[in-house]
């Protein structure tokens, strides 16, 4: 999500060297729960936030259906709708919410540079990282053969071209059963291929995927490439009990394929400043979301490989930002 710049590009050369700064106070980058909730704090600090919103305005939740366990929404509530009444919610303190991507940092000096979609640069007082994760692919070249024919790492944003037909989802995680159950009440049949012979997913979340007559959980299934015609998705070729005596090839005849593997966090442009651990999740200081430079915070899935919710990004972003009310009070003191 987050592009870094080519230095053999003149563009980009140009757009790193740009020296008009816009100076904030307080600069949070992305727009899912973290993002937001830091937003509503610190701009309720008087920090006067400006929030970039990233490529996916919103963030992962824009993709779900039904966010059940959000509380304050006894009745649930859809992920767009939440991401909404966030946004809302930020804006109404007087966050400065602005489109754009962040492609390039520079954390070596007091203030902290970012420079917004190769070209705009903002010196922050204080940064406040909340730039999620981005779904994970499997790396076969058909994913890319059948980019926009077929492929998908987002059932609720192209569930609907597959109404009636059959599908496959990769995955046995919360994502990959989530995608699952919305799939199969838009679809004839659902095939979720698993790699091992158990569901990572939650208790409720894997009971509901079995109890559900139209999905199929091909345990113990890997994806080996995809078939089709003109670029178009007409089939999978998977490979069962790969390496075992009883190895067989399987051929599943699908017009949709999801992807539901987990995430990558969106940390790259700050990987020469900032401590993260091999995947790319930033370390925070245990019980805040300091991370190795000081004025530089970090909230939500960015930062938790584990929990990844949205009110525990909601939770991060509010401790970000109170302790970026804190680093700046101190630092003026
Ligand atoms: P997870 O890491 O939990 O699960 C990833 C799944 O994909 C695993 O089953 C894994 O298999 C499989 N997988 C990974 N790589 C490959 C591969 N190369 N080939 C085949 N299979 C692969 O990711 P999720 O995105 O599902 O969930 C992340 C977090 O978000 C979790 O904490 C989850 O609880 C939470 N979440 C909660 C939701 C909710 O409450 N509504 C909805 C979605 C997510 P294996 O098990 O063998 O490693």
């Amino acid at each position: 999500m987050f592009k870094p710049l080519n230095m053999d590009k003149e563009e980009d050369k140009k757009a790193s060297e740009s020296t008009e700064a816009e100076k904030v106070k307080c600069l949070i980058i992305g727009s899912g729960p973290a993002g937001y909730t830091a937003a509503v704090y610190a701009a309720r600090a008087n920090l006067n936030p400006v929030l970039y919103e990233g490529l996916q305005p919103g963030g992962q939740l824009t993709t779900t259906t039904e966010v059940e366990n959000y509380p304050g929404y006894p009745e649930g509530v859809t992920g767009p709708v939440m991401m909404e009444d966030f946004k809302k919610q930020a804006e109404r303190f007087g966050t400065d919410v602005r489109w754009g991507m962040a492609t390039k940092a520079d954390l070596s000096g007091d203030t902290h540079k970012v420079w917004i979609d190769d070209s705009k640069l903002i010196e922050a007082e204080t940064l406040i990282i909340a730039t999620g994760a981005t779904a994970k692919y499997l790396g076969l070249d058909d994913e890319k053969k059948y980019a926009g024919g077929g492929v998908s790492a987002c059932a609720t944003c192209d569930g609907f071209f597959y109404k009636g037909k059959d599908v496959a989802v990769v995955g046995g995680g919360d994502t990959a059963c989530e995608e699952s159950l919305y799939l199969s009440g838009l679809c004839n049949k659902v095939y979720m291929i698993v790699r091992r012979d158990v569901l990572r997913a939650s208790r409720v979340m894997a009971d509901r995927v079995k109890n559900t007559p139209n999905i199929e959980i091909l345990w113990k299934h890997q994806v080996k490439g995809l078939f089709g015609e003109d670029n178009v998705v007409e089939g999978a070729n998977l490979v069962k009990n790969l390496g075992e005596e009883n190895e067989e090839e399987v051929k599943i005849n699908v017009s949709g394929f999801f992807l539901g593997i987990g995430h990558k966090p969106n940390s790259d442009i700050f990987k020469e400043y900032i401590e993260m651990d091999n995947v790319g999740y930033i370390n925070t200081i245990p019980g805040s979301s300091k991370t190795n430079i000081p004025g530089v915070f970090a909230s939500g899935d960015v930062m938790d490989s584990y929990y990844r919710q949205a009110v525990t990004a909601a939770g991060s972003g509010c401790k970000a930002a109170m302790d970026a009310e804190k680093y700046l009070s101190e630092k003026n003191a």
